[in-house]
């Protein structure tokens, strides 16, 4: 265990530790040799669907509380996850929400920007401004000038980054993530030998390494790259891993070489999915009836999937798949499915 309990107020927003599936169709369909495991943050929260960006957000809402701010203020894509689940937190805790959405995809369904995620924000009460600039995932100057925003009418915004993740605490929740797939073990009887996590703003990656350091295990943390930005990534990857083990005081340092980060599934751009994404997407679907997206979960299942089929994982491997949501964002891609 990492001592995050103790140090860190964590404010509940999900319904407790989040289920391990075997999945056995997938793992027999690729040869049987390597055991596939999921481990469902998708269904993690009643939050709107829920995701991985609610398991941050746990540590940053007693923050946002007693700094007692009222707006919640954050940023990403037309179709962010994240934004969906800020906005979902914010109506759960009684605060407002601000959302600035840029057009981090090229991507032009007639209905991508009225369905799935900003439907909802939307629905919830969110205020959102659009903004057209593409994709980038650091400090971005139109999320600066809605907190500036903020202030000039007399609110007290939360300020919220992309991603939750170059935020101070934005690296606890995935830490947390650790100590949880540390309790289920024990259950389970055995261990995983590999995770593998969809990786674009870094923050859960990040704190799975420094959670998993604490067994040794950060090396076997596989981020497949979705952001097609990879050294900006694993950069920032990095610098959160840090910043997160001095937070818990970890004890060890976190090596550059600890970052594994996969390149190779984030083509052919951020939010835009290639036909061997589309094959993962229908194999997980038509085998296990497990949706994955086409900007996250998508190209981690085509990474997982290929690194399967190339024998990186050891025979007898237990792996654990770590599915973060994302499907609301499948809506907005309704022409590109329309055949299935
Ligand atoms: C945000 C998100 C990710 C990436 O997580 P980061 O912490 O930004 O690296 C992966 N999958 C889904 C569904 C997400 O919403």
């Amino acid at each position: 265990m990492t001592g995050l309990t103790e140090k860190f107020e964590r404010y509940p927003l999900s319904f407790g530790p989040t289920p391990i599936e075997k999945l056995a169709r997938l793992s027999d369909h690729l040869g049987g040799a390597v055991e596939i495991h999921a481990k469902r943050e998708d269904c993690n929260s009643g939050l709107a669907f829920g995701g991985n960006k609610i398991r941050k957000l746990e540590y940053l809402v007693p923050d946002a509380i007693a700094q007692n701010c009222d707006t919640l203020v954050t940023i990403g894509g037309v179709q962010s996850n994240h934004t969906r689940q800020v906005a979902a937190v914010a109506a759960k805790i009684g605060m407002k929400c601000r959302l600035v959405q840029e057009s981090w995809v090229p991507f032009n369904d007639a209905v991508y920007d009225r369905v799935g995620n900003i439907l909802m924000s939307r629905v919830m009460g969110a205020e959102i401004e659009l903004v057209d600039e593409g994709f980038d995932i650091g400090i971005r100057e139109s999320w600066e000038r809605a907190l500036e925003d903020v202030r000039a009418k007399g609110g007290k915004p939360y300020a919220i980054p992309a991603g939750a993740s170059v935020h101070r605490l934005g690296g606890l929740g995935y830490v947390n993530f650790a100590d949880e797939v540390r309790e289920q073990e024990k259950a389970l009887g055995y261990a995983f030998d590999y995770i593998v996590v969809c990786t674009v703003t870094g923050s859960t990656h990040a704190g799975m390494l420094v959670g998993f350091a604490a067994d040794g295990r950060q090396r076997n943390v596989i981020g497949i790259d979705a952001s097609h930005t990879p050294e900006q990534t694993r950069v920032q990857v990095l610098d959160i891993a840090r910043n997160t083990a001095g937070l818990i005081e970890l004890g060890s340092d976190i090596a550059e070489d600890d970052v594994v980060l996969k390149t190779e599934y984030a083509y052919p751009e951020y939010g835009v999915p290639s036909e061997e994404t589309n094959e993962a997407i229908r194999l997980c679907a038509r085998l296990e009836g497990m949706m994955t997206d086409p900007v996250y979960e998508g190209k981690s299942m085509q990474g997982l999937i290929d690194l399967v089929r190339q024998g990186f994982f050891p025979s007898g491997s237990k792996v654990l798949y770590a599915h973060l949501g994302g499907v609301p964002a499948i809506n907005g891609y309704s022409y590109l499915y329309r055949n299935g």
